[in-house]
């Protein structure tokens, strides 16, 4: 039998049973029954990307099949066929999988979780265009020794691969312990070998959220995918012929296929590799799809990887906790003259983890000190806000807040394996080093076990953060003569530029000017520039001839202008990583507010993902913009339209992150108290705008003294 054969018999296999399960479905519930996967605002997300056509119900899922589906499965001996038929299996594996939808039904149950949302998807797009994530695995099958496919997974999780499994591996990973899901990015799809598409359908929604790609232009699809997405197979042996049919379908994307099968296998260079040595996998894949990895040596005892980051350590399993909510606890970064700083001295004053009995909350701080020619005290609160993310990156150690308010548990397993206080210090210190180098020169590290120090030593670190507080306040867009680009993103949106203000962060809310500021000093030929503010046209829309120069360059003429300021004329771009995103509501004649958080529905009738699909992808969508978390509180943000007083809705968990800042904005711009408690929430309504025009007439809410939009 040839390869051929095998991609063919796969197809038709999964065509005869998607016809069978289709049938079934509607003699039970009628060809009108709805289809439909949870969380996303793309139908089915593999069809709808490469025929642009959306499927509302049965009779229409049918069609699509006949349609659709039996056109692309084409019987001649050519690479080509395979590659159709491979990719007309998995679009059968698509159908069958949303069948299991059907009526409201949750077919997954934990450890599996089966279709990934929208939300999911754009949590992706920073740490993928950042490098954080390098590429996604696509792990089919076991290894014979289920140790073999742990440590597989292992080893991708700790390089800070995205991790997804399928059928056995699942079996594997979880029977062994291991931790899985989202937050430690090794994803279990499901124990069908057709749950496949899942991932699938990740990399294909990346194409139209960050891409702009257009859906039904397959061209631009898989060269987006294939240049884009490093996703990569490997699959262990024996392959069904249906497994050998997604194969071909991966391979059409441009994700190499590595297995161990010999059965009737067939080398295709740089697509099909044979590699019988699974031990070899992890460097043979990444040399396929030219993974590049950030390699950070750091001396602990153990793992550190992005893949950490979302590991959440309970009470239960916690050696240690510095608890900053009970006892005096903080974290401080300083600026110090080259002489004071000894180079990666690591000081603890106070007892030991060893010294300390299991379970203690404990009042611990660290004091970063770094010195360097370049080093500018404004660099140290974007050095601090990075502590986070640096420390959650090991393995068994948890961190939440900032400054005097941080929880840090310490587990137990990394207590046993030898972990140290000091191994934060180390972390520390080579996060610096490494992240900051071309302002570091030195840097040292004292933690500070001990709670009657510390008491002192925290109300001097908040002096600091006041003083800190108020310089940040002073600074407006009016306060400074430039502006920062940031074209990160355009390795997935490649038409994207944010440009970045003091009273406007960037729209994943990760950048601010400051940061921006010391990026650009980092690198300086990086990703944010500089843009003097020159040629201002309009300063209530914030329109400058040098951002128009900066856009258009930035964004090699696909975007000719653009406002600071303005929900509607020549808005920011939206790249598809935003934190929030606002749409217009024509009834009160204001905004709503949803974030990535909130799953449920707002009263433009659109969810989250409904109303991010309107915008995306580097493209200018007057009525809608993605933004930061942040920019919601500035007096900069819609200043053009009104200000933030034009909030009419949002959804309660964004109300109260922003409720502090947020109040005191409004009461600085329109003399207004509580304004928060003025916007309307899914408490109030979810749906039905008049009953929003209700509340807002009760709380008398500012934007009905407002002027209609000028649509
Ligand atoms: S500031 Fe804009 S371009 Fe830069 S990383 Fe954030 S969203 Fe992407």
């Amino acid at each position: 039998m040839t390869l051929f054969d095998r991609v063919f018999n796969g197809n038709d296999y999964n065509y005869e049973r998607t016809v069978a399960a289709i049938d079934q479905a509607i003699a039970t519930y009628g060809e009108a029954e709805p289809v439909a996967y949870p969380g996303t605002a793309y139908n089915l997300p593999c069809y709808y990307s490469i025929t642009g056509k959306k499927i509302n119900n049965l009779g229409e899922l049918k069609a699509a099949l006949e349609n659709d589906i039996k056109p692309m499965m084409t019987r001649n001996p050519r690479l080509q066929d395979a590659f159709d038929s491979g990719v007309a299996s998995a679009l059968c594996a698509e159908f069958l999988e949303v069948l299991k939808y059907l009526h409201g039904a949750e077919p997954y149950a934990e450890p599996e979780m089966g279709f990934l949302t929208d939300a999911f998807v754009r949590n992706l797009g920073l740490p993928l265009v950042t490098g954080d994530i390098p590429g996604v695995a696509v792990i089919i099958g076991g290894a014979e020794n289920p140790a073999e496919t742990v440590e597989l997974a292992k080893s991708y999780q700790a390089q800070g691969i995205l991790v997804t499994l399928t059928g056995a591996s699942i079996r594997h990973c979880h029977e062994a312990g291991m931790n899985l899901g989202e937050g430690v990015r090794v994803v279990p799809l499901g124990y069908e070998d057709q749950s496949v598409i899942h991932v699938v359908s990740v990399a294909l929604r990346a194409a139209l959220i960050f891409g702009a790609i257009e859906p039904g232009d397959t061209k631009a699809l898989y060269a987006y995918t294939m240049n884009r997405v490093r996703a990569f197979v490997n699959a262990y042996k024996s392959l069904s012929d249906e497994i050998v049919s997604y194969g071909a379908g991966a391979i059409q994307l441009g994700f190499p296929v590595i297995s161990n099968e010999t059965e009737n296998m067939f080398r295709v260079p740089k697509s099909l590799i044979q590699q019988l040595d699974t031990s070899k996998w992890n460097a043979t894949s990444l040399e396929a799809r030219d993974i590049k990895l950030k390699i950070t040596k750091i001396d602990i005892p153990v793992s550190y990887a992005t893949a950490f980051e979302g590991e959440i350590i309970r009470r239960g399993d916690m050696q240690v906790e510095v608890d900053g909510s009970r006892v005096d606890c903080f974290e401080l970064v300083q600026t110090k003259e080259a002489a004071e700083v000894e180079d990666h001295k690591i000081e603890v004053v106070g007892p030991e983890i060893d010294e300390i009995p299991v379970g203690s909350k404990i009042s611990l701080s660290y004091t970063i000190e770094v010195a360097g020619k370049a080093m500018q005290p404004d660099f140290e609160s974007v050095m601090e806000r990075k502590i986070h993310a640096w420390l959650n990156c090991i393995e068994g150690v948890m961190h939440t807040g900032q400054r005097d308010m941080i929880r840090v548990r310490i587990s137990k397993a990394d207590f046993e394996a030898g972990f140290k206080f000091r191994h934060l210090g180390e972390v520390l210190y080579a996060k610096v080093m490494s992240e900051f180098e071309a302002v570091a020169d030195k840097c040292q590290v004292k933690i500070v076990v001990d709670a009657e120090q510390n008491k002192a030593l925290r109300a001097h670190a908040n002096e600091i953060f006041n003083a800190r507080d108020a310089r940040l306040a002073s600074m407006t867009d009016e306060s400074v003569k430039e502006f920062y680009t940031c074209i990160m993103c355009q390795a997935f949106s490649p038409s994207h530029v944010c440009i970045v203000t003091p009273e406007r962060l960037g729209l994943c809310g990760a950048v601010s000017w400051l940061d921006a500021k010391a990026t650009k000093e980092l690198d300086p030929h990086g990703p944010c520039q500089p843009i003097l503010k020159e040629g201002c046209q309009d300063e209530r829309l914030g329109r400058y001839d040098s951002m128009d120069e900066a856009v258009n360059k930035y964004s090699h003429g696909a975007v000719e202008k653009i406002t600071l300021y303005s929900l509607f004329e020549d808005p920011m771009t939206s790249c598809g990583c935003f934190e929030c995103i606002c749409g217009v509501e024509p009834v009160s004649m204001g905004v709503v507010i949803t974030c990535r958080e909130h799953a449920g529905m707002t009263p433009l009738g659109m969810t989250f993902s409904d109303m991010a699909s309107m915008t995306g992808g580097g493209v200018q969508t007057p009525g809608f913009m993605g933004h930061g978390k942040h920019f919601i509180s500035s007096k900069k943000f819609i200043a053009a339209e009104g200000g933030p007083g034009r909030i009419v809705w949002m959804p309660q968990l964004l109300k109260e992150q922003m409720r502090e800042r947020l109040d005191a904005t409004a009461l600085e711009m329109y003399g207004v108290e509580n304004f928060t408690d003025m916007i309307a929430d899914e408490t109030v309504c979810t749906e039905d705008p008049e009953e929003l025009l209700n509340y807002l007439s009760e709380v008398g809410h500012p934007v009905l003294g407002m002027e209609p939009f000028d649509m």
